[in-house]
């Protein structure tokens, strides 16, 4: 089909030509010294990435999950006991690896839509006196239900409890779209990968980790090999992997990483809210609802519920096949009965509009009883009332 495809799921994101340029040239020895150039120039970057100046980045090329398990296995011992906190399909599943890892995981189950209370959080840990926790494992940013829970919140409430265990962080689909900051919120592991806020293909996952991370390493027997930090940050810290790196995706993290500090953090945080902001408000115009608890939503993506009888599943071969529009899926307990657009990544107001225009007509030929353009203009009033500042660099 000519003109270009929507892909409006809430990852993977839009890949920037700039970064699809810079992947584009022939592979390098990965044990030569232009490699270490290129690999020792990144880990300043993801550093302001991941608002750190003690953290530890590191790049895996895996997947998101890959990165879960790494986060697991290099801090914790079998048996260990862990706190996780499931508030939908992503942070379940971060749980679940945990369990699969052979740890004790509790799981405290919250309802879809909903964040992590800090006092929640606060009262599982003051109960826990003996510091049977191990690890607290949370979600940055909720990829089912377009849920940011406050991590700054669920450290003060760790604090308050005065409990060791370590805080981790899924940050996979947040990283690089809102606001993260590893240092302010001492998270002792954030888990992020390519395919998100970064605007990167999938194929690289990152960790952020702290020093009390490093050192519970150490006690630390699980069995680990690919996944191990210490052969990582050993050879990194030369400008080389233990194995074979994903060398044009670094080229690309270099390209991505630079666009992101050129356009600015601040600038980036602001201009995923607004346009979560107009994709919300054209919603409500459309008279949907939204599946985040109010005060909980996503800067990323929004969730929204399907009036009764009409198909999720349905609703998405309509609009990639009638108007070359991708939307996410509903997942879990939403499967079928919701969908999701993704708003992240390398997006800008005009296509904000056009992806609103065509959940329009998408839902609108699914039988949705709405306004056509009813919340494409909310989304162009919200806009121009509320004009975005001009990136400070
Ligand atoms: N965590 C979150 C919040 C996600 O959104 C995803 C994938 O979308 C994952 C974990 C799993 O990552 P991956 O599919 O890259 O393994």
């Amino acid at each position: 089909m000519p003109g270009r495809h929507f892909l409006q799921i809430p990852g993977p994101s839009n890949v920037p030509a700039r970064v699809l340029r810079a992947m584009e040239r022939p592979v390098i020895n990965h044990r030569g010294i232009e490699f270490a150039e290129l690999a020792k120039g990144l880990f300043p970057k993801l550093r302001q990435i991941f608002k750190t100046q003690h953290g530890t980045p590191i790049i895996f090329p895996s997947s998101g999950t890959g990165a879960w398990e790494s986060s697991l296995v290099n801090t914790l011992s079998p048996g260990d006991r862990v706190l996780a906190f499931s508030i939908g399909e992503f942070s379940a599943g971060y749980a679940r690896t945990a369990r699969n890892n052979g740890f004790d995981v509790e799981l405290v189950e919250l309802e879809w839509g909903s964040t992590i209370p800090p006092e929640l959080v606060e009262e599982k840990l003051k109960a826990d006196t003996a510091h049977a926790y191990k690890a607290v494992l949370t979600i940055h940013n909720e990829t089912s239900t377009g849920v940011t829970p406050d991590i700054g919140a669920v450290r003060e409430a760790m604090d308050r409890a005065r409990h060791p265990a370590l805080l981790m962080v899924d940050t996979i689909s947040g990283l690089a779209s809102a606001d993260f900051r590893f240092d302010e919120w001492k998270v002792d592991v954030a888990v992020a990968c390519s395919q998100k806020g970064l605007m990167l293909p999938p194929g690289l996952s990152f960790l952020c980790v702290s020093e009390k991370a490093l050192a519970a390493r150490e006690k630390a027997t699980t069995p680990r090999h690919y996944f191990d930090w210490a052969p990582m940050i050993a050879r990194n810290a030369q400008g080389f992997f233990p194995y074979t790196p994903a060398t044009n995706m670094l080229y690309a993290l270099e390209e991505s990483t630079d666009m992101l500090l050129e356009e600015g953090l601040e600038h980036v945080f602001a201009r995923h809210g607004r346009m979560a902001e107009a994709v919300r408000r054209a919603v409500r115009a459309w008279g949907l609802k939204i599946v985040a608890h109010p005060g909980a939503e996503s800067p990323v993506l929004t969730a929204v519920h399907l009036p009764e009888g009409v198909d999720g599943d349905q609703l998405l071969v309509v609009s990639e096949t009638d108007f070359d529009l991708s939307l996410g899926n509903g997942l879990g307990p939403l499967a079928r009965k919701a969908f999701r657009i993704g708003h992240l990544g390398d997006m800008n107001d005009l296509e904000v509009l056009a992806t609103l225009a065509g959940c329009e007509m998408v839902l609108t030929r699914m039988g949705v009883k709405l306004d056509i353009g009813s919340g494409v203009a909310t989304a162009q009033r919200f806009f121009l009332d509320n004009p975005l500042p001009k990136p400070s660099k």
